[in-house]
């Protein structure tokens, strides 16, 4: 029985390890990303450390990597699952919810299967119902999650969910969380978000050393596999120093909904339709990863902050995202704002009006694309947006 929460290596304990990965170059490396993860992951539960499985960025990575933890993020970006998923769902539910709970339903998420808890979180409705029929074959924590941020009351409240989070993963796991695992693991966390950021801001460059696709895969589903991070520092090494070939590809910047792995479809359409993702203000991109945990003081204070601080569409009001826009359009000098909505996100498909309006503002045309996993439309989103990159050209030889 241990009660050491740091006992075993791995990601995020005190006593990681590293194995080093012998590739190359940095994208091929994480190209195998999926399979990397599922290696490391059953490694680390033959050793005896449990799997935690998460579904949004509001769930604090860092408490379940100091219960000696593996946090997985378990959110689908298949269109396959889907139709398991719908046996059970709305057929008009968000794709990203679907695609989840399709791998719970068809047992086909090895990362699901080896489990030991699922974390999820109070945010859409969607997701929260989603997770009472998850629940019902699986063990769950539920975060209840407030969604007024300029209310201090809540801020209090927040933080006696994530106490609640770390009793039950205490309890669940037999181990006796303290103060000095949280901070390890939030250096772990933010030296993870660091990298992300300096990766991020390489697409400042007038001609950036790679696509927004190409950054887009640089990600884990497993946070502070130390490999990953040796791969994130070798990716800022190599392409810092690079210049892509001076393009006329029309700088985007990509916001509403995630798209996480295996939903990249639209990213890729901006790209082969000469558009370039020069900044990404959704979860898969800047948004979790812009600001850092505070080191100082108490830590799950800091974690609450952190966390609570975070701009996704079921916070009311919203500002932050207004404001960080506002700011990123000045570091990323996107030319268009491209804001994609999964079908049935009520939450960014509403707020969808007020990025509408901050690009009135910012004088940037904006394109709301509504869509699902399915390739059915791409065709047609293909030519709205070559039409709108068609009036930034026109702009351009105009001033
Ligand atoms: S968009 Fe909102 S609900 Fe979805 S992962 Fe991000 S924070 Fe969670
Ligand atoms: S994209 Fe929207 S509906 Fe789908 S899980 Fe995220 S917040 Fe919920």
């Amino acid at each position: 029985m241990s009660s050491e929460c740091c006992s075993s290596a791995g990601a995020g304990s005190c006593c990681s390890g590293g194995s080093s990965s012998a590739s190359s170059c940095p994208i091929t490396y994480f190209e195998g990303m999926i399979g990397n993860c599922l290696e490391y992951a059953t490694a680390a539960k033959k050793s005896g450390k449990p799997i935690v499985g998460i579904m949004c960025e509001y769930t604090p990575r860092e408490l379940i990597m100091a219960a000696g933890a593996l946090p997985v993020c378990l959110c689908g970006g298949s269109a396959d699952t889907i139709p398991a998923a719908e046996e059970s769902l709305p057929t008009n539910l968000c794709p990203l919810i679907k695609s989840t709970f399709g791998y719970h339903a068809a047992n086909s998420n090895p990362f699901l299967a080896m489990a030991d808890l699922i974390v999820g979180e109070t945010t859409c409705d969607g997701k929260k119902k989603m997770y009472e029929l998850m629940g019902m074959a699986r063990k769950m924590h539920i975060l209840e999650l407030p969604h007024r941020q300029d209310c201090p009351e809540a801020l209090a409240y927040w933080r006696a969910e994530l106490v609640r989070l770390k009793d039950a993963l205490n309890k669940r796991f037999n181990v006796n969380i303290s103060d000095n695992c949280i901070r390890h693991a939030i250096e772990v966390m933010n030296r993870e978000r660091s990298a992300k950021r300096k990766l991020a801001a390489l697409m400042e460059s007038d001609n950036p050393p790679i696509t927004g696709l190409q950054l887009l895969g640089l990600k884990s589903i497993i946070s502070g596999i130390p490999s990953d991070l040796e791969q994130y520092d070798r990716a800022i090494g190599m392409f810092s120093s690079m210049q892509g070939a001076a393009k006329k590809s029309v700088r985007v910047l990509l916001t509403g909904v995630p798209t996480v792995h295996g939903a990249e479809r639209v990213v890729n359409i901006i790209e082969t339709s000469g558009g370039l993702v020069v900044c990404t203000e959704n979860c898969t991109g800047l948004k979790p990863v812009l600001d850092d945990v505070d080191t100082s003081g108490d830590p799950i204070d800091a974690l609450a902050r952190k966390y609570f601080g975070l701009h996704c569409s079921v916070m009311t009001p919203n500002a932050r995202r207004r404001d960080t826009m506002a700011s990123l359009v000045k570091q990323y000098r996107p030319q268009c704002i491209v804001d994609l909505v999964w079908q049935a996100c009520l939450t960014y498909d509403v707020e969808s009006y007020f990025i509408r309006d901050l690009a009135k503002e910012l004088n940037l045309p904006y394109l709301r694309i509504e869509t699902d996993y399915s390739p059915s439309d791409s065709a047609r989103i293909k030519v709205r947006l070559q039409a709108m990159f068609e009036t930034v050209r026109s702009r351009n030889q105009r001033c």
